[in-house]
């Protein structure tokens, strides 16, 4: 691929990075140094034109809203929340899949009012307990939701299940399920228009990346 014009885009560290790299160097991209080992927030790349920003995962959608990178690369999850203002979301990439539960005590109930539902994800959770006319009170944490219902803050929680490892180990268990969550390629909406070629050439070569597996 050619870049005759400046591309930025927003990735966080850890697993969307990693699973990023194949993808991105499908479409001939190539970070010149690694964000677990350089403290640097702005990666060089192969190409003069083409910069990587390393934030934190949550903050992705912030960034391309606002334009200050033309793309990234979010959760599902993180897209939910955040609301998906001054984004398209052309492409699902297939990475970092995980599935957002509803997770408790063995045997806890799902059903009554005014459950206590602590998690990272409020918007989520609020809808898909509202979906069936629950009225829940949520408890906003910013992470280590697992321990919410060890010591009586929540009666539940919803958070991402991968293995449920995490869940087992603190004597929790999965539930029921909400969705399943993978990464996705987000746009913003002026770039989209004023780098076009750039990025739709892009697009189309994450796409064949994703294809092929
Ligand atoms: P931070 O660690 O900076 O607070 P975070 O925990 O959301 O943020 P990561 O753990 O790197 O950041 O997760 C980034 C994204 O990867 C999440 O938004 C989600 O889409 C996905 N993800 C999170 N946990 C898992 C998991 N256990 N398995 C697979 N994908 C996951
Ligand atoms: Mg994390």
């Amino acid at each position: 691929m050619q870049f005759d014009t400046p591309i930025t885009i927003a990735l966080s560290k850890g697993r969307i990075f990693k699973q990023s790299l194949p993808l991105l160097a499908h479409a001939g991209i190539e970070a010149v140094d690694d964000p677990e080992t350089s403290r640097k927030l702005i990666l060089a790349t192969n190409h003069a034109q083409v910069k990587l920003l390393i934030i934190r995962a949550t903050d992705v959608p912030t960034y391309v809203q606002w334009g200050a990178a033309d793309l990234g690369v979010a959760g599902k999850d993180v897209l939910i929340e955040h609301g998906g203002d001054g984004l398209y979301e052309p492409l699902d990439l297939g990475i970092a899949r995980c599935r957002m539960m509803v997770a408790g005590r063995e045997g806890a109930s799902l059903t009554g009012q005014r459950l206590r539902i602590a998690t990272k994800y409020v918007r989520s959770a609020r809808d898909h307990f509202a979906a069936r006319g629950q009225q829940v009170e949520i408890i906003k944490l910013y992470g280590s939701m697992e321990l919410a219902p060890l010591v009586g803050l929540s009666d539940l929680i919803v958070d991402l299940v991968e293995s449920g490892n995490t869940l087992k180990a603190n004597g929790l268990v999965p539930l029921e399920h909400i969705t399943d969550i993978s990464s996705r390629l987000v746009v913003n909406k002026a770039a989209w228009k004023t780098k076009h070629g750039v990025v739709m050439g892009l697009i189309e070569a994450l796409r064949e990346a994703v294809q092929r597996g």
